[in-house]
């Protein structure tokens, strides 16, 4: 068995894992990267699209911006369709010239480990039967074999557990200790790509009898639709006639709008949930990202909240190994609960602002007036938008580069 000693372990490479492994390298902090997957897994994993104002300007401060800056298609609002209007929300133009930024989340994950490879940090895919070990001790361990079925034991000062929903990390913490908070909803979200130009200029969101649907874009050739299904749907089974004619019927506006259709190279479902543990570190394990909550697809938060826990995680340990103070690392789990409960608020309000559940007459009307409502009322634009585009990061990790 090999033995490698370091600062900081990271569990998985995601978005959260590799922008944490960035900045600490940034700031002379050694860690090392464990992920599950192979490399080319993660580069072609596709997910998120929509980046928030602070997760751009924290892309920047990891100078790993430049690709965002050059292909990303940066937004000054989205359009809100329902009852065959079509409304358009200056998002920016109501924050103070905020956009937010369509650039695939595979990019951002390529961008990152771009810069590692640069740095020469250390990563290991393929990590297998990743465990956690002795997290209440000065110096936890984390073991892992590799692809050839070596055994590895990594001892370090903090594991950070970035291994999304599905990773081990959440269940080291004891399950006395932790609180876990969950709600699902009676909907899916069933997601296409499609070869063939996008028919919208900026985001569009439709609230529709049918129920919900969004076009969003991936490329000047690539479309990105969405269509809500029965939580149970299963993806092979939906014929692409039908999808294309559900979105035109959904997305349809009174003005003679088309929408173009073109050959579907990938559909899949995605189930909704909110989901947060609390706390989000037990002795020297820190949870960040999907690790530690699960936000409805609908605000687009998921990724945006994964980077505002890494601004606050970096700067603490940042702290510690500069200047030996601990205070923010102590703080860490309570300062990030505070944007996640405030995202996962808003991400709920849209949800159910959007979304048709059948049978419920009473709360389909309050659904109108809430929509008239954001129509007629310029603060409520304005207070819709401020979440929109992200309300700014606590975390202040440059003031350490
Ligand atoms: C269809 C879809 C659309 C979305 N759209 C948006 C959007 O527009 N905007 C937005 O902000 N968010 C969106 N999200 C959410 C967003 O993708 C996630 O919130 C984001 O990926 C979280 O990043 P993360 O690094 O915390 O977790 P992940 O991206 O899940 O990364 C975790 C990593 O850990 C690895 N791992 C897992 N288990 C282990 C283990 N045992 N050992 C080692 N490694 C392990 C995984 O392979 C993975 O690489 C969307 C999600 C989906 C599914």
């Amino acid at each position: 068995m090999s033995s490698i000693e370091t600062s900081v372990v990271i569990v998985g490479a995601g978005p959260a894992g590799l922008l944490l492994g960035r900045l600490l390298g940034l700031a002379g902090i050694d860690n090392l990267v464990l992920e599950l997957r192979t490399r080319r897994y993660i580069e072609e994993r596709i997910r998120a699209g929509l980046l928030e104002h602070p997760t751009v300007e924290l892309l920047g401060i990891a100078g790993v911006d430049d690709h965002l800056r050059r292909d990303g298609q940066f937004d000054e609002g989205f359009e809100l369709r329902f009852e065959g209007e079509r409304v358009w929300f200056p998002t920016a133009e109501l924050t103070g010239g905020q956009q937010t930024v369509l650039y695939p989340q595979q990019e951002v994950v390529k961008d990152l480990l771009r810069a590692r490879d640069t740095s020469g940090e250390p990563i290991v895919f393929e990590a297998l039967d990743v465990a956690l070990h002795n997290l209440d001790t000065e110096r936890p361990q984390v073991t892992y074999r590799d692809a050839d079925g070596a055994e590895h034991v990594i001892t370090a000062d903090y594991v950070a557990g970035c291994d999304g929903f599905h990773g081990v990390s959440r269940s080291a913490v004891p399950q006395t200790l932790r609180t876990e908070f969950q709600h699902d909803y009676p909907f899916g979200w069933l997601g296409i790509l499609a070869e063939v130009p996008p028919s919208t200029r900026e985001l569009i969101y439709a609230h529709h009898d049918h129920g919900f649907a969004m076009h969003s874009r991936r490329s000047p050739t690539l479309s990105r639709l969405y269509l809500q299904v029965e939580p149970d749907c299963d993806a092979a089974t939906v014929p692409d006639e039908f999808i294309w004619d559900e979105l035109t019927r959904r997305l349809a506006t009174q003005d003679g709008w088309t929408l173009h259709r073109g050959p579907i190279v990938q559909k899949s479902v995605t189930a909704m949930r909110s989901f947060v543990v609390e706390p989000l570190q037990y002795k020297r394990l820190f949870l960040a990202g999907d690790a530690a909550h699960i936000v409805p697809p609908t605000a687009a938060k998921g990724l945006n909240l994964a980077a505002s826990d890494i601004s606050v995680l970096s700067e603490a340990l940042m702290d510690h190994y500069r200047t030996g103070n601990d205070e923010l690392l102590a703080n860490y789990s309570t300062t990030a609960l505070r944007r996640i409960w405030r995202a996962q608020e808003f991400s709920r309000h849209m949800t159910a602002l959007l979304h048709h559940v059948p049978g419920q007459e009473f709360e389909r009307r309050l659904q109108r007036a809430r929509l008239q409502n954001l129509v007629i009322s310029r603060s409520a634009q304005a207070s819709f938008s401020e979440l929109y585009v992200g309300i700014p990061f606590e975390g202040k990790p440059e003031r350490f580069l």
